[in-house]
């Protein structure tokens, strides 16, 4: 089932898991390795912080620095089986878990290993990638994704079977906050019961779904946001970018690689994305309704994947515009372009309106993404927008 190493990376966003492939984050790379030097590994972790902060490769680098033959003092070699294995996703002791829809055949009772070849694939093309992003690559479409009680039953059983030599058997498990109550409470039992040299990595993005006791009983590693200099060589070694581009992307991402990742497939639609966006926002403004239609015709005739891009890129827009409308330019991340635009119309953009607009974006995207008519959906957006354009600060 899995390609040789060089046809595996070739298409892999990192081309192995070591801790020097990850972007940034040297302070979490160095609490991990003490962690393994000090022979004080907790049992159970979980590691906080936005995926596109590298939660889950930072757990993948850890498993292969833990289960690394010729570990040093500053990484695993990324040369001897365990960690060839690790990187390709194939250590018959390195289980995962995720939340997986139920969709199509796997409508009764989906476990993770059902999906486990489109996982891997997945983690491949963007170790970096979020649960929306997920369940796109799946074809989920309306089906949520969940941790259901089986996988449960899943863990348990991978748990108790015979390590076959590794050091540590670990289980990943990414969002947790996926998981309904049963299988919180069939986990926490395995969390405070542990199996010898068992170690359990949660991969949260918010804790706040996330059942207290098992937060509790978790040592906490929260992963703090990318610093924009990591991120800019991180661009500049894995998508090949010059610098003024990496540059101008790092800038905008917020310590994001998978948004920077994001932007990066639109740098050359930037300009464009910002002259649409004043355009939708001079047309809601002025609530004329020739051209409402013709705009709503206009984006609804873009691909999917643009419309999306698109939405992404106004919603970035609202929040900067909002931050500056609060006066604290200091904070804003716009490309000059952007800054000069946002100059003259962030006075537009205020907290009366900033979460009603942000919303209407997110429910775009939301019916976008689940193929309803573009057109109809853009104009009731245009709609929206005018009306909260409109609203006193
Ligand atoms: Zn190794």
């Amino acid at each position: 089932m899995f390609l040789c190493l060089d046809e595996f990376w070739q298409t892999a966003i990192l081309k192995n898991m070591r801790f020097a492939d990850i972007i940034g984050q040297d302070d979490i790379k160095r609490h991990l390795i003490g962690t393994v030097k000090e022979n004080r590994i907790s049992h159970a972790q979980m590691f906080l912080g936005r995926e596109g902060y590298g939660t889950l490769p930072l757990a993948i680098a850890y498993a292969q620095y833990i289960n690394c033959q010729h570990r040093t003092d500053s990484d695993s070699c990324g040369e001897c089986p365990s960690c060839r294995q690790i990187s390709q996703l194939a250590f018959p002791d390195l289980h995962f878990v995720f939340p997986v829809p139920a969709t199509g055949s796997s409508k009764e009772k989906p476990v993770s290993d059902t999906f486990f070849g489109k996982w891997s694939e997945f983690i491949r093309q963007n170790p970096y990638g979020s649960y929306q992003q997920w369940l796109d690559f799946v074809d989920a479409g309306n089906s949520q994704g969940l941790i259901r009680v089986d996988e449960s039953s899943e863990i348990i059983r991978k748990l108790t079977m015979k390590t076959f030599n590794a050091e540590y058997k670990i289980m990943i498990i990414w969002l947790p906050e996926k998981m309904n109550a049963d299988a919180s409470n069939k986990l926490l039992k395995l969390i405070e019961e542990p199996y010898p040299k068992t170690l359990f990595v949660l991969v949260a993005e918010n804790s706040e779904n996330i059942i207290s006791t098992i937060i509790s009983r978790t040592q906490i590693v929260r992963v703090p946001r990318i610093a924009d200099a990591d991120l800019r060589a991180g661009l500049q070694r894995v998508k090949g970018m010059g610098g003024t581009d990496a540059e101008k992307i790092s800038h905008i991402s917020e310590g994001d690689f998978n948004k920077a990742l994001e932007y990066s497939s639109q740098a050359a639609d930037l300009s464009q994305n910002l002259d649409m966006f004043i355009k939708l926002m001079r047309v809601s403004y002025s609530f004329k309704a020739p051209d409402m239609i013709a705009l709503a015709d206009e984006l609804g005739a873009l691909g999917r994947e643009k419309q999306k891009a698109f939405l992404t890129y106004c919603e970035r827009m609202i929040r900067e515009n909002l931050i500056m409308n609060r006066n604290l330019n200091s904070l804003t991340r716009f490309t000059n372009d952007e800054g000069n635009f946002a100059q003259k119309f962030s006075r537009f953009i205020h907290p009366q309106n900033s979460g009603l607009i942000i919303e209407a974006i997110d429910k775009a995207y939301y019916h976008i993404s689940r193929n309803a008519s573009a057109k109809i959906v853009f104009m009731d957006t245009i709609i929206t927008l005018a009306r909260c354009l409109r609203m006193p600060a």
